[in-house]
């Protein structure tokens, strides 16, 4: 089952990336990661840069998955609120699992920085608005709980929305930290980089089974087995992949993408832009000034596969974005509809299966997967290093699932 549907803006960006050879032999290492999306490549170039034997294997090519039509927002705000996870799962940890995400922004934010290809990284604020008046209270609880630990944020009444926006909401939360990248150049960076730092790499390779064996496990691919002490599933929305149940919700969810725009002057410091209603719509602008707007989730997992109904749902985009900013008028370039998974209670499931050490997931469910896949990346590390990560207990996979 295809992950997307629709004329994508990324691949395009890199049109001769580097390709790996197929395994066709048999390996030993110490990890093995399933899947080279955005959340296997954070991996594979972390646990590289740690000095750390492993090997990348991915069925396609890197890239080619979620990471695609991922819309390269790196926000460390989730699809769930501060307050909300604070009423699921206490101030402490809520505050403890906010500041972590800040933190992996800017660890992304360093990585992006330092790389040598040019992964169209820019650091951003974000207007996180009231979808309507009555969400203000909730908005400004939020607002208070966000100040009160510390982080960056601003509460913006309706003038002043109005005197840096074309449009006018009643409230808004700023906040400072988060970033936007190009994804599928990102991913081609970390692999590139992991390699030259030992990673190995294999593409057109499929995992068929990973099975127990004297030491850890034996992954059987389309290609050789490979031997290895610990295993990382990054299969992004194809969860049974890792032959486990898991509460995921698996939607689909729709993206627009213009022409470049003559200016975006009305755009205040090219905030990202999203707000409080579920689903809800986010915009944001790139480096060769086009407008991306995304949103529309529907509770279906495969994308939809006629034009048609692509286009009908683009356009209803459009006029959301029409109706923010009146004065311009875009023209869509690019069109996808995508499959995206969350988890139910809006934690990632990131670590090691409590029954089969040396098996662990990186399943970054969530709107701000990214952010999720660098948690991931660092909490693997540390394991494998043997130092303690604060937030593995928060996200570990056998964790009793709170709404
Ligand atoms: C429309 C959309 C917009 C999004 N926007 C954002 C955003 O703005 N910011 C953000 O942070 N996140 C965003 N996300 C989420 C983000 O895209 C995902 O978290 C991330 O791309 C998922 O990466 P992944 O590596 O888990 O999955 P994928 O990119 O799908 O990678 C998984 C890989 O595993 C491979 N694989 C699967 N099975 C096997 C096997 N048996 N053997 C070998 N390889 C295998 C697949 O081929 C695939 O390449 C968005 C997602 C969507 C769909």
């Amino acid at each position: 089952m295809s992950l997307h549907f629709g004329n994508l803006l990324w691949p395009g960006t890199y049109a001769e990336p580097v390709h790996y050879p197929i395994l066709d032999s048999h390996k030993k290492t110490r990890v093995v990661i399933i899947g080279g999306g955005m959340s296997g490549t954070l991996c594979g170039y972390t646990l590289a840069k740690s000095g750390i034997d492993t090997i990348l294997i991915e069925q396609n090519t890197v890239g080619s998955g979620s990471t695609s039509a991922n819309t390269g927002i790196l926000q460390y705000s989730n699809d769930k609120m501060l307050s909300d996870f604070a009423n699921s799962i206490g101030e402490q940890k809520a505050v403890m699992f906010y500041k972590a995400c800040r933190q992996a922004a800017e660890h992304i934010h360093i990585i992006a920085e330092g790389m040598s290809r040019n992964v169209d990284f820019k650091r951003r604020s974000s207007l996180y608005y009231a979808s309507t008046p009555t969400d203000v209270p909730t908005l400004r609880q939020e607002y208070e709980m966000l100040h009160r630990n510390g982080f960056d944020a601003d509460w913006w009444e309706e003038d002043q929305i109005a005197m840096n926006f074309p449009f006018r909401k009643a409230a808004a939360i700023v906040t400072r930290g988060d970033g936007e990248i190009n994804p599928f150049l990102f991913a081609q960076a970390l692999t590139e980089e992991g390699h030259q730092s030992g990673l190995e790499v294999y593409e057109k390779t499929a995992m068929l089974s990973v099975r127990p064996s004297a030491g850890g496990y034996t992954v059987s691919t389309s290609g050789g087995e490979i031997a290895t002490e610990h295993v990382i599933y990054a299969v992004g929305y194809v969860p049974e992949q890792t032959g486990r149940q898991w509460a995921a919700q698996i939607n689909r969810s729709y993206s627009i993408v213009t022409e470049p725009m003559p200016s975006l002057s009305d755009w205040h410091e090219r905030f990202l832009l999203w707000e409080t209603s579920r689903p809800y719509l986010y915009l944001r602008t790139t480096t060769d000034n086009r407008i991306i707007v995304g949103g529309l989730d529907e509770n279906i997992r495969q994308p939809v596969l006629s034009q048609q109904e692509l286009h009908a749902h683009s356009l209803r985009l459009l006029s959301e974005l029409h109706h923010l900013f009146p004065a311009i008028t875009p023209e869509i370039r690019y069109e996808w509809c995508a499959t995206f998974g969350e988890s139910k209670d809006g934690l990632p499931w990131l670590g090691e299966d409590p029954i089969h050490p040396g098996i662990h997931y990186c399943l970054a469910y969530g709107g701000n997967g990214t952010i999720y896949s660098m948690l991931a990346a660092e909490i693997f590390r540390d394991h494998l290093l043997g130092k303690f990560n604060p937030i593995a207990s928060i996200v570990r996979p056998d964790r009793e699932i709170v709404h």
